[in-house]
């Protein structure tokens, strides 16, 4: 049985093992996992915490995948539900559909019975209306307050230190089942319902228990123009090893578009034989989660760097 995750699922890593350990689906496990940095106040991309968009609103993606079948939940700009995970198992689960986005999702996620709660903490409110005062002047508040004129702002999605983030999870369990899921509050002051890769299948996450599974962080829009996730998957279905198909996946990035030069993005994956890799563009981004079944606590590996242009 193993875990892998985004460096930030560390902790959760263990609590999920227990349930793989216990016997519980992969599935469950990346569920679970995922729930445990959903909670985390302290990391404002993901889940409750998480910073919000360009008016001030938190809206959640997510999604996962069931590799015995590609069966699939997802759901994109969800606001007022602090577990995305959980509503995206549920579309998986309840609908003949894949992906709910917006309203849609969030009167699906009442109608589940989840229970709203706040997702916009104050540390992430002060940051964000820090941020918006000290770009937009004071003639123009009005004009972004009423959803007029936001496309001018959305520059301050280049926030260095708050750009990144989203947890990433897969999970084998003990009949060599695999799922995947990813879970993210996405661009700090994104424009509202502005989706990334997380929630999209074949972008951000895929899985198949025939190949493996690959999750993706990083410069969303690239990991949607280059389907990220699946081509590391289809890449070991043609037959290259782990750690060919994710630097291969890189390389075949497409370029940022001119003026957002900050095309980076960091893969996790691992093969059906359970074998797992972690691959980054970026230097600094050099580290993701594991863990197996016969260690004690989850510990962190070293990403491959895969320079791209
Ligand atoms: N991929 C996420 C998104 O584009 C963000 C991230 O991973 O940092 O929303």
């Amino acid at each position: 049985m193993l875990l892998i995750g985004s460096e930030n699922a560390l902790e959760a890593l263990p609590p999920a093992m227990q349930i793989l350990k216990q016997g519980g689906s992969a599935l469950d496990a990346v569920e679970a996992a995922i729930r445990l940095v959903e909670s985390n106040l302290e990391d404002h991309s993901v889940g409750v915490g998480g910073w919000p968009n360009l008016l001030g609103e938190v809206e959640l993606d997510a999604s996962l995948m069931d590799g015995r079948n590609r069966s699939s939940g997802a759901v994109g700009a969800l606001r007022g539900y602090p577990h995305p995970i959980s509503v995206a198992r549920r579309v998986m689960d309840s609908l003949p559909h894949v992906f709910l986005t917006g309203q849609g999702a969030a009167d699906f996620a009442a109608e589940m019975g989840f229970e709203r709660a706040e997702t916009l903490t104050d540390i992430a409110a002060q940051e964000w209306i820090a941020r918006v005062q000290a770009n937009v002047p004071p003639a123009k508040m009005a004009a972004l307050f009423q959803r007029r004129e936001m496309t001018a702002w959305v520059a301050l999605t280049r926030d260095p230190q708050r750009i990144a983030g989203t947890v990433d999870v897969i999970a084998i369990d003990g009949q060599g089942n695999i799922a995947s899921g990813v879970s993210t509050s996405g661009w700090a002051w994104k424009y509202p319902g502005r989706l990334g890769d997380s929630p999209i299948i074949g972008a951000g996450n895929y899985c198949d228990n025939r190949h493996g599974a690959a999750a993706c962080t990083g410069y969303g829009e690239l990991a949607i123009r280059g389907s990220t996730a699946h081509t590391v998957v289809l890449l070991m279905q043609m037959g290259l090893s782990l750690v060919e198909a994710c630097q291969q996946a890189l390389r075949d990035l497409p370029p940022a578009p001119p003026g957002w030069e900050d095309n980076m993005m960091n893969i996790v994956a691992v093969d059906r034989d359970g074998n797992h890799c972690g691959a980054t563009n970026i230097k600094q981004w050099d580290e993701y989660a594991y863990m197996r079944d016969d260690m004690a606590k989850a510990e962190i590996a070293k990403r491959i760097y895969v320079p791209t242009t």
